[in-house]
């Protein structure tokens, strides 16, 4: 009942595609149980938490925002969710995303669009941001503790930093992907999204680590991250990389990042500002490694297996084509059909293999930059503050990604922790946030500066 009423509050924001009140219910009576044995409590012991709809949940509807798998319900569970459930997590609910993660606005799900707490006016609202918007208003709206988005080039991070979260992406493989569903697999992480840093070391530190279930997760024990209440700077170098002050930049974004910068250099940081002359070719190269993953992992969608089927077809092949048709939304086709497109074969040594080679260059722009005694990068997290619906949609889904991803994605590229913190409100009244990032596996510096 406690789970209904409260992912209830978010109804008119539309935050949760499916509330998970038998998961909250079944949790609550074995709750006496846990009490009277103390041994059994978890980390996480009663803490609701809410998971991106794009997780895998045993026996639960899970459905990527997607009508193709409006009635899929998975007979596994996610790592992230198994590890969550262990440390005595309730979830609460699946939430809101772009259809299969696509998107920077949480505004092209099957569901429909989900809206920012902090200005949800009928006529006006802003976008909550995305694709994991419906996490970050199930965490800002206050109905739940904790939230797990997924972040391929932003998405755990866009949201976060429009709806004045912190929002770890943590590093390529630290976290398992095992049940997440995926969209590009060399740049997906489960991300967290909370109201604090201390709250995202919490869930990291119940998460993350080995997994035998996916073989791209580190190989290595990991080790649980402790960070102090009190905090000293001063050793630490900082980047400020000149390519991030973007022509699209607003003024406050601006303001807030030379601000905190001073901020920085007064607790006794050293600032400096670094190159990473690559980062503009980050968005053309995600946009085609994306659509050739895309147009590969959403084969698997003919109808034949699981999800949709369309009721009328005069074929085996009608009805992969009829599915697939009624199945998809219009952003999903459009990527499938240009990811067939850089995959034919006289077309993949020209975009396929050409991207992978300038993502390594960019991957080479962070390493140049950590090899110069640089521990963490500072940037803004997103070009301005949340867009207006009506804004936002007035640009084409290729364009809305090139401005919202394109100080988030980079990190993906090269597989690098990085964190967005809300820093104050923007004269509109909305969150505006500041993005750090750190070498792979140095995530206890990321967030001990992030704190
Ligand atoms: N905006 C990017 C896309 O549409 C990234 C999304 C994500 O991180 N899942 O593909």
């Amino acid at each position: 009942k406690a789970a209904i009423k409260i992912t209830s509050i978010t109804k008119p924001l539309n935050a949760y595609i499916t509330v998970t009140d038998e998961i909250a219910k079944k949790h609550a009576e074995n709750s006496d149980l846990r009490q009277k044995n103390r041994s059994l409590l978890g980390e996480l012991d009663g803490i609701p938490i809410a998971i991106k709809d794009n997780f895998c949940i045993k026996d639960h509807r899970t459905t990527c925002a997607s009508k193709m798998l409006s009635n899929f319900f998975p007979t596994y569970d996610a790592t992230v969710y198994q590890r969550l459930k262990d440390a005595g997590a309730i979830l609460l609910g699946k939430t809101n995303l772009d259809e299969f993660a696509m998107g920077s606005g949480t505004i092209d799900s099957y569901y429909g669009p989900t809206k920012n707490l902090w200005n949800s006016n009928e006529n006006s609202w802003n976008i909550a941001g995305g694709s994991s918007g419906g996490s970050a208003v199930a965490v800002i709206s206050g109905s739940c503790y904790a939230a797990i988005g997924s972040d391929t080039g932003g998405s755990t991070r866009n949201p976060a930093s429009y709806c004045g979260l912190v929002g770890l992406k943590p590093t390529y493989g630290l976290v398992s992907r095992y049940g997440l569903i995926p969209l590009v697999n060399s740049m997906d992480v489960p991300g967290i999204l909370a109201r604090n840093v201390d709250d995202v070391v919490l869930v990291l530190n119940s998460i993350a680590g080995q997994d035998e279930f996916d073989s791209t997760c580190l190989q290595k024990e990991y080790v649980s991250i402790d960070i102090l209440d009190t905090i000293n700077i001063s050793n630490f170098r900082i980047g400020i990389p000149k390519e991030y002050k973007e022509k699209n930049l607003s003024p406050e974004v601006q303001e807030c990042w030379d601000t905190v910068s001073q901020y920085l250099c007064e607790g006794g940081a050293s600032l400096s500002t670094v190159s990473l002359p690559h980062t503009n070719y980050s968005i053309m190269c995600y946009t085609i490694l994306n659509r050739c993953d895309v147009a590969s992992n959403l084969a698997c969608y003919d109808g034949m297996q699981y999800g949709y089927r369309s009721d009328e077809w005069s074929s085996v092949y009608d009805m992969y084509k009829k599915t697939r048709s009624e199945g998809f939304g219009k952003i999903v086709k459009e990527r499938i059909l240009v990811g067939n497109y850089f995959l034919l074969e006289e077309n993949y040594e020209e975009y396929y293999v050409k991207a992978m080679k300038i993502r390594r260059l960019i991957s080479e722009d962070f390493n140049t930059v950590w090899n110069s005694n640089i521990d963490l990068l500072l940037t803004p997290t997103t070009l301005t503050e949340a867009p207006t619906y009506n804004d936002f949609i007035s640009m084409d889904n290729q364009a809305q990604c090139s401005i919202q991803d394109y100080c988030t994605q980079p990190a993906n590229m090269a597989g690098i922790p990085a964190v967005t913190v809300p820093i104050k409100l923007s004269k509109n009244g909305l969150p505006l946030s500041l993005q750090l990032m750190a070498p792979s596996l140095k995530e206890e510096v990321l967030l001990t500066v992030a704190k």
